[in-house]
């Protein structure tokens, strides 16, 4: 079965507005995201028109700040701060890959991790990885996949584990081998994933025979970017897998890691490439948003 992140992401967003608007009428103001572009790199100006466009059908406020390629790193630091101080402003996403002259480690530590609506600041991360939620008190479903971590956790994963919930497949106990160990899908999700108690391997360009690993999977998770990596001997009949991989290819057409044709008949469900996990993504950064918002008034 396809899991269509589309159809849910579009489920989720129409949910998202109602909330928005709840909120608009509760504290007389809606969540406000600030999206920083550092020169005019095609592809990240695609990736921001859609995080824009999201917040618009979500009733967030959002702001889009491009900044000229030779800007310095202290002076784009100085423009955070001036956001992180900015009271109106719920969450600051700086859109990557920066030009090489920045270091984007420096960046994401500039904001304050409270703003920090992708999940990547050092403090969002470490909370993730030392705090162990009330699992067995969450019921988990694609508008609620995370229990209460108290931060927030990055995008990708997240949305994944709402495409999970769509399945209605228990996880306890699963076998799930994540392939790829970034920082911001491959760990993030190895750890969610581990205290949804499923034993996790995590394959990365050293491991050996990928595919008997994968054979391993009742879940499979890849995270790579090289195109049809996974071919159907990876695949153990009745597996979920999800696929994060985007590539363009040199005809102009995207393909995911996973080679679906091939694998989609022996998978249980299967996340097509576009419009299965790329969705879902901007769609939980405008969730993360909405709950900085909610914490931060909370808080004051
Ligand atoms: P990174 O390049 O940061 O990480 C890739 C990972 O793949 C590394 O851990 C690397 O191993 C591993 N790897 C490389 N080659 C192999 C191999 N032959 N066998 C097994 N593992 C291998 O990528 P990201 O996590 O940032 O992104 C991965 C893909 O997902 C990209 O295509 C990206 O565009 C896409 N993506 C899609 C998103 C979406 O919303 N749909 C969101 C984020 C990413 P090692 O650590 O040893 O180098």
């Amino acid at each position: 079965m396809i899991i269509s992140g589309k159809d849910i992401a579009a489920q989720l967003r129409s949910d998202m507005q109602q909330q928005v608007d709840a909120m608009a009428e509760l504290y007389g103001r809606t969540p406000n995201l600030v999206v920083i572009q550092v020169g005019d790199d095609p592809a990240s100006s695609i990736y921001v028109r859609n995080k824009m466009r999201a917040a618009e059908f979500c009733h967030i406020r959002s702001q889009h700040i491009l900044l000229p390629a030779d800007i310095t790193e202290q002076e784009l630091c100085g423009q955070i701060d001036r956001l992180n101080n900015d009271d109106d402003v719920d969450g600051i996403l700086v859109q990557l890959p920066l030009p090489a002259h920045i270091n984007e480690e420096h960046v994401i530590r500039a904001i304050r991790a409270e703003k920090d609506v992708d999940g990547f600041h050092p403090t969002n991360a470490a909370h993730l990885w030392l705090h162990q939620p009330l699992v067995k008190a969450h019921v988990a479903t694609i508008y609620n996949p995370v229990p209460d971590y108290g931060c927030t956790i990055a995008c990708t994963p997240k949305g994944i584990l709402s495409l999970l919930a769509s399945t209605g497949v228990e996880l306890d106990g699963k076998r799930a081998v994540m392939v790829g160990r970034s920082d911001i899908v491959g760990k993030p999700m190895a750890k969610l994933l581990m205290d949804r108690q499923c034993t996790v391997t995590v394959a990365h360009s050293h491991t050996r025979d990928l595919p008997a690993v994968c054979r391993e999977a009742d879940i499979l998770i890849v995270a790579v970017g090289k195109p049809k990596l996974i071919t159907c001997d990876c695949i153990k009949p009745g597996a979920i897998v999800i696929d994060v991989g985007i590539s363009r290819l040199p005809d102009g057409s995207l393909s995911g890691d996973v080679d679906y044709e091939a694998c989609k008949d022996i998978a249980s469900f299967i996340t097509p490439v576009p419009g299965g996990v790329g969705p879902m993504t901007v769609t939980m950064l405008m969730q993360n948003t909405i709950d900085c918002f909610r914490r931060r008034r909370v808080k004051s």
